[in-house]
């Protein structure tokens, strides 16, 4: 199959473009577009041959349920039910935008769409490419992040070309996604909001407007033997090629640490990448502690980090790095997804120095 790629202005998405693509998902066909978080591939929601190519697209496990995406509020009521009170208040405070609830599904969805899961997760992008193709499509739209299954999220249409070309109809180009990290979920199907996967709205956002919010025990303890809640935590996510292990501690120990490990592993003929921050690259350069240094940007800028995590880890791939060292981030706001996502592509990897 030969995939179309289009380039599409993010503030005024073509008409036609726009058109065309809503068809090619109405007649059960795949288009990866961009959303604020990362790009998504997407298929009619509601119809299972779709969602069944989503899955062998991406190479991904047909038990990990797809996210639904929506352009109305109203439309939540012809997917969901009961939508309780909470949802509401969610919707009002942060949609649209980079936040998934699950919710128990009407038989509308089919459970190929799920992952065979009698509850759906539910989003309502803010990104206009977005909206106006879910709109072109019928309303709803099946996107999981355009990747191929266990590598890093696409924050750009070139990173979906390498993954998904010849495998779908359509890519949507609207350049560089404006998070770079996938949507926070949260479950409201249980006795209390629970977050299942950490993201852009943090706890303590969800917190302004439902009161308390568990989190899933699973997101951050590296020997838990609960099964996470969310069927896509279980496997292991963003996992570069290299073995990555993430170094805890004090800013001055964890970059000499690093620089210790790194020269151990080049002299053994390791290629290696360290992922620094803007404070602390130039003393990674000076001494040419590694093959590859990355800056993710500077700590105080979070938003920064998480955008280029995942263009980093692609990055290293690309160059062929077999071995990366990461320093860590601080587990609070942001920092929580940000980790979230460095440790599972660590595969729990860390070293506390
Ligand atoms: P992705 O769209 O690739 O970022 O992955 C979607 C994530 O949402 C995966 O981790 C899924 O397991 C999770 N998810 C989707 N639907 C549900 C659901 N009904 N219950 C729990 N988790 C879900
Ligand atoms: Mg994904």
């Amino acid at each position: 199959m030969e995939t179309i790629l289009e380039k599409i202005e993010r503030d005024a998405p073509d008409r036609e473009k726009i058109r065309r693509a809503g068809k090619i998902l109405q007649n059960g066909g795949l288009v990866a577009f961009p959303t604020e978080t990362v790009y998504g591939l997407g298929g009619d929601a509601l119809n299972p041959a779709s969602s069944r190519r989503i899955y062998e697209a991406k190479g991904r496990p047909s038990d990990n349920p797809l996210i639904v995406h929506i352009c109305r509020w109203e439309d939540i009521y012809r997917i969901a039910d009961p939508v309780p009170e909470a949802a509401y208040r969610l919707a009002q405070a942060f949609w649209p935008g980079p936040l998934t609830m699950i919710l128990n599904k009407r038989d509308a969805v089919p459970l190929e769409t799920t992952g065979g899961l009698d509850t759906v997760a539910v989003r309502f992008p803010s990104d206009p490419i977005a909206r106006a193709l879910i709109d072109a499509a019928g309303g709803f739209v099946a996107a999981p992040s355009a990747n191929a299954s266990g590598r890093p999220s696409p924050t750009v249409a070139e990173y979906v070309r390498e993954d998904l070309d010849g495998r779908i109809d359509m890519i949507l180009d609207g350049g560089e996604v404006g998070i770079g990290l996938e949507s926070t979920i949260v479950d409201l199907t249980g006795p209390e909001p629970m977050i299942l996967r950490p993201g852009y709205v943090t706890k303590e956002m969800l917190e302004t407007v439902l009161g308390s919010v568990d989190v899933d025990k699973t997101i951050l303890e590296k020997d838990c033997k609960l099964r996470p809640k969310a069927p896509g935590m279980r496997y292991r996510h963003y996992a570069p090629r290299g073995v990555l292990t993430v170094v805890e501690g004090m800013p001055e120990q964890v970059a000499a640490y690093i620089e210790e490990k790194s020269r151990a592993a080049r002299s053994r003929g390791e290629r290696v990448g360290i992922i620094a921050t803007d404070e602390s690259e130039s003393r990674y350069r000076a001494r040419s502690s590694a093959d590859s240094i990355k800056s993710v940007g500077s700590r105080t800028d979070e938003d920064a980090v998480a955008r280029s995590l995942y263009r980093i880890l692609r990055e290293f791939d690309d160059e062929g790095m077999t071995v990366i060292y990461s320093e860590a981030f601080a587990q609070s706001g942001l920092g929580q997804a940000i980790m979230n996502r460095l440790l599972k592509a660590a595969g729990h990897r860390v070293e506390k120095v």
